[in-house]
């Protein structure tokens, strides 16, 4: 019988969970651990979020279906009761450069009325004249984009050579072509002196003039304007807003820079709309303050009647101040919020609209977050069930596991090791019970008690940028050092944006995605598939080009795609495994060479760990050995890098310097994914790359990591214009000196 008040899962059996059933309350808050690996994100999101996925779409009509996304269906025997499932992911919001906090917030549009409303003097007959997306409130000459391109003189004129010898750098421009011809007809320029000699006057028409002429060119008259380098450039180029490819923006950026706009000066607003104020104040200034300053403006504008329209902006402004987003303004445009930032506002507008009955899934929320503002997060994900909904979490940190109504403990450990329930509950019976989880909530690492000393530092120079305060850089040699303060107080401002640019050849290891293509894996990535191939090769006396499934050794059915695609119109678009391959990718014929007695698939499906007892006494195994010492003896040689989490791609990428000496390290978060007990083995492979001769850097809010450094820069006090200066530099114990420091008090 089933029990509508549960999720139930009956024998999941989805990547390395082994038959598992499980029942998740509806309408409670439940949060799963886990060792990274373990199988949370299969139960989760591949087999919970996929078939509410897959049951909703079934809902409706085939030709509606075609225009849904494609949800494959897990392999699990059922799974019954589930409600229509919203995941809220890190995944950036990214839009364009057209979308700011304001605009993702729908706090934009608010303003926007009450400025058509209340502003004086009055302007426009609607609320669009208040909008930068719209011709009637944008700045015209960055369509309310508020950067242009500037062009680098530098790099379209060289100085030093006449217009004949090649003086214009820009592209198009040869003595031969139409665009020169058309420069020459003007008859304004002295072709053969050298630009540097031209007149202020010259140089002016050169790059901004404009004329008629007759232009002689292939046997044929044409009547057209001349334009002026610069003046050319800016109106090919100018649109940006319109968005343009990777590659275009790459060529452009030869010859400008992005820089404000000069007419709005970054505002984006047209003239006219920036003055009409309220209080003395226009709608930029209001979407350029920081939100904690912009919740007191709002406060002093007493006019009864914009009482109503005031509450409904400060409430959506209250719910970002109470994620701790309190140090964004809404002019920040949302390609650069961070993952954790994304989540949180995401969040937020969930929690505005007022749907019920639905299952929100949440990946580690609490990432970006310092432990002072884990409470914040806590009371979101609260109010989230407080409404009537079931929330999913999957969580590490402590105090977000400690709110959970439900706790689903997965393991015992990661991979082949992983994939049972080994514990279900409530938070204070997970304390008591014996799983690893447990054991390492109830255990805390201690402060280093010989920290590594620093000799020599490498510093960068002194910043303004975003809300630093001349802040400075100063990072020991050959140490271990964590980066710390609260969400917002400039630690990759500081790290990434001024440090690292400083000293290019630090390198940044994070969680972003590292396939290169679909068909890397832990083997294409450390480098040992081509010594495998020779062994094979060597062992059958054939060609080693047999074994790679996208040339020689490809499937002849599938070409090596392991998989057939089924085109049906107006029916769901399917793929099938290949019947000749079965999924392997190999030509069958080449199966049947073997090295040791396995051929090249029952080699690539080997775990890491099996590997390296297989191919003990030959090259593969140094390779592979530095994959063991991060913790992933459970990866299989041959599975796509696209199915590693962050975490476990963040690690392969460490492994991969693991021999290295003599370099700069960046790690953004590295604990994030990671169960307390993974952190003691991240800690340790931090070590091994000091110990190495390297130096490391971590930003990081968790406070094992922090004790586990030699060296700690603390950053704040607070976020935003409250934070931006080096609070702390020095062994980590001395930061609880410190009074103004917030993360002295966490120690
Ligand atoms: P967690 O969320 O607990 O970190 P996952 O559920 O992501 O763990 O992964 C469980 C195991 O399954 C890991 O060993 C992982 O590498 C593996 N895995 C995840 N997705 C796939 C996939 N699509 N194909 C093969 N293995 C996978
Ligand atoms: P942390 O890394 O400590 O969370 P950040 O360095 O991301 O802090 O942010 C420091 C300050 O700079 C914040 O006020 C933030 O809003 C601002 N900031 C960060 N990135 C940008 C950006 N791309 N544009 C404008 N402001 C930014
Ligand atoms: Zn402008
Ligand atoms: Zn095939």
């Amino acid at each position: 019988m089933s029990d509508p008040d549960f999720i139930e899962i009956v024998n999941d059996r989805e990547n390395n969970l082994k038959n598992i059933s499980l029942k998740i309350p509806k309408n409670r808050l439940t949060v799963f651990t886990g060792v990274s690996g373990s199988g949370k994100s299969s139960i989760v999101f591949d087999t919970i979020a996929q078939e509410a996925g897959r049951q909703l779409n079934s809902t409706y009509d085939s030709f509606t279906r075609t225009f849904l996304p494609n949800y494959r269906r897990p392999d699990v025997d059922e799974v019954r009761n589930l409600s229509t499932a919203i995941v809220i992911d890190q995944k950036p919001l990214g839009g364009n450069a057209r979308s700011t906090l304001g605009t993702v917030s729908d706090i934009s549009p608010l303003l926007r009325i009450l400025f058509s409303r209340f502003g004086t003097p009055h302007y426009g007959t609607a609320s669009n004249a208040f909008s930068f997306n719209d011709p009637a409130g944008m700045c015209p000459t960055c369509e309310g984009i508020g950067k242009t391109y500037v062009v680098k003189r530098d790099a379209i004129l060289d100085p030093e050579k006449s217009l004949n010898d090649g003086a214009i750098l820009l592209p198009g421009y040869g003595p031969q072509t139409f665009l020169f011809q058309t420069l020459v007809a003007t008859g304004w320029f002295d072709l053969d002196q050298p630009v540097k000699e031209f007149s202020p006057e010259k140089l002016a028409q050169l790059l901004n003039g404009e004329q008629s002429v007759r232009v002689n060119y292939k046997d044929s008259v044409f009547n057209v304007k001349f334009e002026g380098l610069e003046r050319l450039f800016y109106r090919q180029n100018l649109k940006v807003g319109k968005g343009i490819s990777e590659g275009a923006r790459k060529k452009i950026e030869k010859f400008a820079t992005m820089s404000p706009c000069p007419d709005c000066h970054g505002t984006r607003f047209n003239p006219e709309a920036l003055a009409v104020k309220i209080n003395g104040y226009n709608l930029y200034d209001l979407t350029a303050m920081q939100l904690t300053d912009l919740r007191t403006t709002l406060a002093e504008f007493s006019d009864t009647r914009m009482s109503n329209l005031i509450d409904s902006i400060q409430e959506r402004v209250e719910g970002l101040i109470d994620v701790g987003l309190d140090y964004l303004s809404l002019t920040r445009e949302t390609t650069t919020l961070s993952g954790g930032e994304s989540q949180r506002v995401k969040t937020v507008k969930y929690l505005a609209n007022s749907l019920t009955n639905l299952l929100y899934i949440l990946d580690e929320p609490s990432t970006g977050l310092h432990p002072r503002d884990v409470h914040r997060l806590n009371d979101l994900l609260i109010k989230l069930r407080q409404k009537g909904n079931t929330v999913l979490v999957v969580e590490h940190d402590p105090d977000v596991i400690q709110v959970a109504d439900y706790v689903v403990d997965v393991g015992p450990r990661a991979g082949i090791h992983g994939g049972q329930i080994t514990f279900t509950g409530t938070y204070p019976e997970l304390l008591k019970s014996e799983t690893l989880t447990a054991k390492y909530l109830n255990r805390h690492l201690a402060i280093k008690d010989a920290p590594r000393l620093p000799e020599k530092f490498i510093t960068s120079e002194p910043s303004r940028r975003h809300n630093l305060k001349d802040a400075i850089l100063k990072i020991p040699v050959g140490l271990f050092t964590v980066v710390t303060g609260v969400a917002g107080s400039g630690k990759s401002t500081l790290v990434e944006q001024v440090f690292a640019k400083e000293h290019p050849e630090a390198i940044r290891i994070d969680q972003r995605a590292l396939h290169a293509n679909s068909r890397s894996n832990p083997a294409t990535y450390m480098g040992v598939l081509n010594d495998i191939r020779k062994l094979l090769a060597a062992e059958n006396g054939v060609s080693e080009s047999l074994f790679s499934a996208n040339s020689k050794g490809a499937c002849p059915q599938c070409g090596g795609k392991g998989v057939v695609e089924l085109n049906l119109s107006f029916m769901e678009n399917a793929t099938v495994t290949c019947s000749l391959c079965h999924g392997g990718r190999f030509d069958p014929q080449v199966l049947t060479y073997q090295f040791k007695g396995k051929n090249i698939e029952e080699i690539m499906a080997m775990t890491v760990e099996e590997a390296t007892a297989f191919f003990a006494g030959t090259k593969v195994v140094a390779k592979l050995k530095n994959v063991l010492t991060v913790g992933l003896a459970y990866l299989a040689l041959g599975q796509p890098l696209s199915t590693l989490s962050g975490g476990e791609g963040q690690r392969l990428k460490i492994a991969k310097e693991l021999n290295k000496r003599g370099n700069i390290y960046i790690l953004d978060e590295p604990t994030t994914g990671l169960h307390p007990s993974d952190i003691v083995t991240i800690v340790r492979i931090i070590n091994d790359l000091v110990d190495k001769g390297n130096t490391v850097i971590v930003i990081e809010h968790n406070l094992d990591v922090m004790r586990s450094a030699d060296w700690l820069i603390d950053i704040g006090p607070d976020g935003g214009t409250n934070g931006g200066e080096v609070l702390y530099a020095g062994p980590v114990a001395g930061v609880r000196m410190i009074p103004r420091s917030v993360t002295g008090q966490y120690l």
